[in-house]
Formats: structure tokens, sequence, C-alpha cells
């Protein structure tokens, strides 16, 4: 399978909210299937300090190959990588619309995305059918009695596809935490969907989140649990999900999409690596 690779090309950036930017990019190429189901991954490569655009290397059938060619790039030029979801993708047009949260000043993300203008370019790798989970969330909530979301503002771009995706009929409960009532967006969606916001106001990322679920009086029957953010929060909401309110395993996706206090370059923690074969376990 073909990882996509394609230079994308700023056209708009919009506040949404004072913590998120929706930045618009032209991309050079995008396939058809591009925003056409929720939740699609993608990595955007930003270039070094001195460069105009980032080097990437040409796309291979072999994306393994790729990845070594994107490795044996010198360091000091080697476009830094972190992962995002396409929030959308405007009908008829190589256009998308990626959500950054402005988390500060101290990633190379968040550091350009407060500062992007038009005509800025950068590298995307994605999105792709490997990097979809194996079982589509419309078919795993599908089966479920009922739809579980929780996550904080760097799953909100997700989850609005998620719920957006989902068919009228099905009960959906979304927990979503952010920095203030400020943060808030809408969210649309056909099924019965319940949306309880969370303000952080300065507590620990995630605090608020597990402490309203931890409280929730949640339906009855097994649901289908989605849950993304900071890596220890979704770990803890993950546990307390499966061990204390019985949901089985299979039952829950989970991905820890940032660390607190670690960059995404930063080597996996013992608890990362627990994680990642939990998940691989799972799927
Ligand atoms: C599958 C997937 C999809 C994602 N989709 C999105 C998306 O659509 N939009 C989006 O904004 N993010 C998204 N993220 C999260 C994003 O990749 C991380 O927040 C990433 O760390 C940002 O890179 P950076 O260069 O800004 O910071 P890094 O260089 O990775 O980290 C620098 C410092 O910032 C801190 N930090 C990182 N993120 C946050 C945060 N959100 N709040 C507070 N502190 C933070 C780190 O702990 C570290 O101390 C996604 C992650 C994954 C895995």
């Amino acid at each position: 399978m073909t990882l996509p690779v394609t230079f994308v090309e700023v056209v708009e950036v919009r506040r949404i909210t004072p913590r998120t930017a929706r930045i618009t990019f032209a991309a050079e190429e995008l396939a058809d299937t591009v925003g056409t189901t929720p939740e699609q991954q993608l990595k955007l490569c930003f270039p070094r300090p001195g460069q105009a655009e980032p080097v990437l290397p040409a796309p291979q059938d072999d994306p393994m190959g790729w990845y070594r060619a994107y490795l044996a790039i010198p360091e000091a030029e080697r476009p830094l990588m972190r992962s995002f979801t396409l929030r959308r993708r405007r009908p008829g047009t190589r256009l998308v619309e990626i959500d950054f949260v402005l988390h500060g000043d101290t990633g190379p993300a968040a550091a350009w995305a407060l500062r992007a203008a038009p005509g800025e370019r950068l590298g995307m790798v994605g999105p792709s059918a490997l990097y979809a989970p194996p079982v589509p969330f419309a078919e795993a909530a599908a089966a479920a009695d009922w739809v579980l979301l929780a996550g904080d503002e760097t799953a909100l771009p997700a989850l609005a596809t998620l719920v957006g995706a989902l068919p009228a009929g099905v009960r959906a409960l979304a927990y979503v935490e952010v920095a203030d009532a400020a943060e808030r967006q809408p969210l649309e969606s056909r099924a019965d969907l319940a949306v309880h916001w969370l303000h952080r106001d300065g507590a620990a990322p995630g605090a608020a989140l597990a402490g309203a679920v931890r409280a929730a009086e949640l339906p009855a029957g097994t649901p289908y649990a989605w849950l993304a953010g900071e890596a220890g929060a979704v770990r803890a909401l993950r546990r307390h999900l499966v061990e204390e309110r019985g949901v089985p395993k299979p039952s829950v996706d989970f991905t820890g999409y940032w660390r607190h206090r670690l960059t995404q370059d930063d080597a996996p923690t013992a608890e990362d690596l627990a994680d990642a074969q939990e998940r691989l376990a799972g799927s």
C-alpha cells in the first residue's frame, strides 16, 4: 500500500476559538478517498529553521521504505513530524482543513501554527488506510448498546468527525475537556448525542475529564468507547472503564495523542510501550 506524501500550502488561517487555529491547506496531490471516512489521521512535516519548505522523500510503494528514506535525511535537515487529524476536506476541492491546538510556543507544530500565514508550505503524509482503525468506528458503534467518546481539545477534530458519522438512533455521550468555556466548539450529529464540556481552568490535563467520567451515571448495556487525549489521562480512563465499569477491553479504542512534559520526539516510556502492546492485542 503506497503511503501518500504531498506538499500542502496554507491558503487560510482562522482562529475558531482563542486557542484553536483552523488552517486550510491546498494539497498538491489528494486521493479521492481523503475526507470520506471519519478520524482520518495524518502526519505533518515542518521545515527546519532556514528552510522555505521541508525536505520530503518522494512517495514509494513501500511505506517502510519511505520512512527509511526520511530517517536517512541528515538530522539538521530532516523535517520534524507531528500527528494531526483531517477535520474536513472541502467538497470537490484539494483543500483540507486541520485544527491546531495552540498550546504554547514549546513544540514545533504549535509554534508554527501560532504564526502560520498563507503561502507557507508543509509536507503531509497520509491520510492512509494504514493509519485507519482495524474495525471502522461506525461498525463498532452499531454493534454496541451505546457510544462513549472522551477526549481533550486535541481529540476534538477526530471526535467531531466521529459524531458526525453516527447515524440517527444511536445513543452517544461525549465528555470533552477544554481549557475554558471559550474553547467549546459546536458538534453536529444525527445521533442522540449529549455533550458534557469540562473546563480545565488551570488544573492538570485530564483531571476534569477523569473526574466527570468517574462520577457519571452511565447508561445500561455495553458501550463502544473511544478515548483520545493526553496519554496518562487516556490510560487512567481506560483502566476505570475496564477495571471498575467492566467494559470489555475490545470495546475500548484508546490513543494517547500527546504526553504531558514530553514531546512527540521523546522516546516512549514503559507505559507507552505497554499501551502499544495492548492496542496491538486488541486489534
Ligand atoms: C492520531 C493523532 C491525531 C492528532 N490530531 C491532532 C489534531 O487534529 N490537532 C491537534 O492540535 N493535535 C492533534 N494531535 C496531538 C498533537 O500531535 C500533539 O499535541 C503534539 O505533541 C503537538 O506537537 P508540538 O510540536 O506542538 O509539541 P511537542 O514538540 O510534541 O511537545 C512540546 C511540549 O508541548 C506539550 N504539549 C503537546 N501537546 C500539548 C497540548 N495539546 N496541550 C498542552 N501541552 C501540549 C508537550 O507535553 C511538550 O512539553 C494528534 C495526535 C495523534 C497521535
